[in-house]
């Protein structure tokens, strides 16, 4: 029997009709970048009904650029970016175009994110050479922002690569006092996908003015160049898809809830949560992206990326090799990796896109079952 083959991600940007009424907005207006109104529009809408009309937000052209940005302008004296190993390598990547030296700190065996504890000893370590801090959350997780508020007080700049957290619940974080940088990819591949793009949310306002002109060239309202920048700015059309994905947002987040429920009853119905395969701590509601999940201790990630193959099911390790396993930074300093490295080796992130229906679901967390 030849079965249906499911790939692991199935991208689905808004089609055409949805945004047809901005690009006619756009050939009326003739203005198609530059902080247009419908980037100003974009920004605003995200500002209203994402972080409860709180901070300031400015589009980047996706969040690597983003939090190259940030980090440009936060960073301080000193030469190490504190950040996690177990990350997708535009962390380290735009750490280093700003001249920072990644330095690579464990992560916690149940949420995934950097352990605090660690982190801590690492920056007592290294003292005034932490340039700036670069936690990850975690597939969409919540941060501990009370924490990293803390280290900003203390004089540590933080710069929050949240790529995947567009849609996250922030029920109790108040994001007005947070001070660092939080940075988002509306990348094809995650849950708010537009094409490309990105923003960097701050309550600091200042902080975001400045990085919208370092978007910009670092062009002051004489449009004389101030400061340092680039050009990081989406266009009218980018921010044509943004508004109509917005439209439908709600919609989009409830699809990819349901989708994982259906991957928790699947997991209870065969029993796999007892047979050892573990999923994250997760804090807040977030929208899936994956469905990433670990493997037995005894087992590897390699061995059910090929089971799943020969079963026309298409999986990712998303982030096996840990950055610090790949040519272009595995010679930075770094803590122990030990939680790092068996996670890394136990991970597989799951099939989620938006007409998934919920047999594929079940056939997938099925074939994990080991005979
Ligand atoms: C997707 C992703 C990025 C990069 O986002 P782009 O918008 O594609 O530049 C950065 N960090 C993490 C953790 C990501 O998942």
């Amino acid at each position: 029997m030849l079965m249906e083959y499911i790939p692991f991600l199935k991208p689905k940007v808004v089609p055409k009709q949805y945004y047809q009424r901005y690009l006619d907005e756009i050939d009326e207006s003739r203005i198609y970048t530059n902080n247009g109104p419908l980037n100003k529009r974009f920004e605003e809408r995200i500002l209203k009904e994402h972080f409860n009309h709180t901070g300031a937000v400015v589009t980047v052209s996706n969040a690597t650029i983003g939090l190259l940005l940030a980090i440009s302008q936060l960073k301080r004296q000193g030469k190490y970016a504190l950040m996690p190993s177990f990350t997708f390598p535009a962390t380290p990547l735009s750490a280093m175009w700003c001249g920072l030296e990644p330095y690579y700190i464990d992560i916690d065996p149940e949420h995934w994110c950097m352990d605090e504890h660690k982190l801590e000893l690492a920056l007592e370590k290294l003292g005034d050479e932490a340039a700036v801090v670069v936690p990850y959350a975690t597939f969409g997780t919540q941060l501990d922002l009370a924490y990293y508020e803390s280290l900003i007080r203390r004089g540590i700049p933080v710069v929050i690569d949240a790529a995947s957290s567009f849609g996250t619940t922030m029920e109790e974080q108040d994001l007005t006092s947070f001070g660092g940088a939080i940075v988002y990819s509306f990348h094809a591949t995650k849950s708010f996908g537009i094409g490309e793009g990105g923003i960097v949310y701050s309550g600091d306002l200042e902080l975001i003015q400045s990085i919208r002109r370092s978007t910009n060239f670092g062009f002051n309202e004489e449009r004389s160049s101030g400061q340092l920048g680039l050009n990081g700015k989406i266009s009218e059309y980018t921010a044509a898809v943004g508004l109509a994905t917005l439209d439908v947002f709600s919609e989009k987040i409830k699809i990819r809830e349901k989708i994982g429920e259906w991957y928790k009853e699947a997991l209870n119905d065969y029993k796999l949560l007892e047979s050892g395969w573990k999923v994250q701590a997760i804090a807040g509601k977030i929208v899936n992206q994956f469905y990433p999940i670990l493997c037995p201790v005894d087992q590897e990630n390699r061995f059910y990326v090929d089971k799943l193959q020969a079963l026309a099911i298409q999986v990712r390790t998303y982030f096996s090799p840990p950055c610090h396993r790949q040519k272009m930074f595995d010679y930075h300093p770094r803590t122990s990796l030990a939680v790092t490295e068996e996670i890394s080796r136990r991970i597989l992130s799951l099939p989620v896109w938006e007409d998934i229906r919920k047999e594929q679901v079940e056939r997938i967390v099925r074939s994990l079952i080991h005979e």
